[in-house]
């Protein structure tokens, strides 16, 4: 109960702690002193903050709360992809997962760990292919939940994070304000302190806000989530096509081109018989070309209760060679995944049917 009428401290950025303590009649370094306690000491509780005065532990506690996450399962092995279930404060369940270094394909170098986090609970946006959309769409995650899911793995583990991608479940341009929210925690010095250039949002294309996006100051990466090179292919197993369709896509990314200097880059998942033919191979490296992207193809991790199913190997080898004939940067990643239901959604999909079964309701 106590959770809902409190506001979690690390849903706060550095500016908006020095304002709430302003408010309170403290000195603004008190702010300094909390993000310390939050992300470099890490401490659960308010009273936990020696360095502050009693009294003003008490008020804080009045108004705050450090919001704390709950690990309650992991699946997979330390040199694998891992799978991390998280309870949230009211209940929700999301997961992130953890991808070793030697398959970290953003932000660059290849001995980085990295983290791909949730930024709600389900997700609107209905993709016939993927498991976060099928419960439908529960609520955003706040700025606090997000960064707690890095401050939760590092803990659990005991391995620093040095990549941050927004490609678990949800769709992190739909809650734009706590996602930004969150990159500035996870990007600042005070706070987690991760490059920008190690952080990469990946949408399914939401036309204004990358419209918005491309005003933003950081130089974090974009992720396009692609699948289908003509608006037949994408309007079959993306509904957000028939809103923004695929010329809208691109010329939102021109735009956002003109004001990045990072790449873009296209996630194209490869579905056997849906958008795995060569002519989609040929027509996306077209779009590539025009925006100097460069293309991740991913094989279909099959979902249970769908009926979609990825293509031989040598089908995406052939895929993969056409695109790079082209001149484009492309690479095919082979999920390590697949047998912890790795794919965005799966596990919290698997988690809450067992739970039903279970009770039997
Ligand atoms: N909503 C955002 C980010 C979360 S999804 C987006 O759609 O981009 C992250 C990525 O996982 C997307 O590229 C999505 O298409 C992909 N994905 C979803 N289900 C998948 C599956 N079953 N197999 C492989 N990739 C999947
Ligand atoms: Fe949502 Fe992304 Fe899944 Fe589509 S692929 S349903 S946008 S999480």
């Amino acid at each position: 109960m106590k959770r809902a009428i409190h506001t979690d401290l690390k849903s706060l950025v550095l500016r908006e702690l020095r304002e709430q303590l302003h408010g309170l009649g403290e000195p603004e370094y008190r702010a300094g002193q909390i993000a310390d306690w939050l992300y470099k000491k890490r401490v659960d509780a308010i009273n936990k903050m020696t360095n502050l005065p009693q009294p003003l532990r008490k008020r804080l506690s009045e108004t705050f709360s450090v919001g704390n996450i709950e690990l309650v399962r992991i699946l997979g092995a330390r040199d694998t992809t891992r799978k991390f279930l998280f309870r949230l404060g009211d209940g929700n369940l999301i997961e992130s997962v953890l991808i070793p270094a030697s398959l970290a394909l953003y932000g660059g170098k290849s001995d980085r760990r990295t983290i791909c986090v949730s930024t709600q609970v389900g997700c609107a946006y209905g993709c016939k292919f993927c498991a976060s959309g099928l419960e439908g769409f529960s609520r955003n995650l706040t700025a606090g939940e997000i960064v707690d899911q890095i401050i939760g793995i590092e803990r659990a583990t005991a391995e620093k994070i040095d990549n941050v991608v927004f490609m678990g479940m949800g769709e992190p341009l739909a809650n734009l304000e706590n996602v930004l929210r969150s990159i500035e925690i996870i990007n600042a010095e005070w706070g987690l302190g991760i490059g920008a250039r190690h952080i990469t949002i990946s949408t399914s294309g939401l036309v204004p806000q990358i419209r918005k996006l491309a005003e933003e100051p950081l130089q974090i990466r974009l992720a396009i989530s692609m699948h289908g090179a003509t608006d037949e292919v994408r309007n079959q197993i993306m509904p957000i096509n028939r809103r923004y369709n695929i010329e809208a896509l691109l010329s939102a990314c021109d735009y956002y081109k003109t004001r990045k200097k990072q790449r873009l880059t296209f996630e194209y998942i490869l579905i056997r018989d849906v958008n795995d033919s060569d002519a989609q191979a040929r027509l996306l490296s077209r779009h590539a070309q025009r925006l100097s992207a460069k293309v991740n193809l991913i094989p279909y991790n099959t979902v249970s209760g769908l009926p979609w199913a990825r293509p031989s190997s040598s089908r995406q080898d052939k895929f993969l060679s056409i695109v790079r004939a082209e001149g484009i940067p492309a690479t095919l990643r082979r999920e390590k995944g697949h047998d912890i239901d790795a794919a965005c959604g799966q596990l919290r999909l698997r988690t809450e049917r067992a739970a039903v079964t279970k009770t039997g309701s």
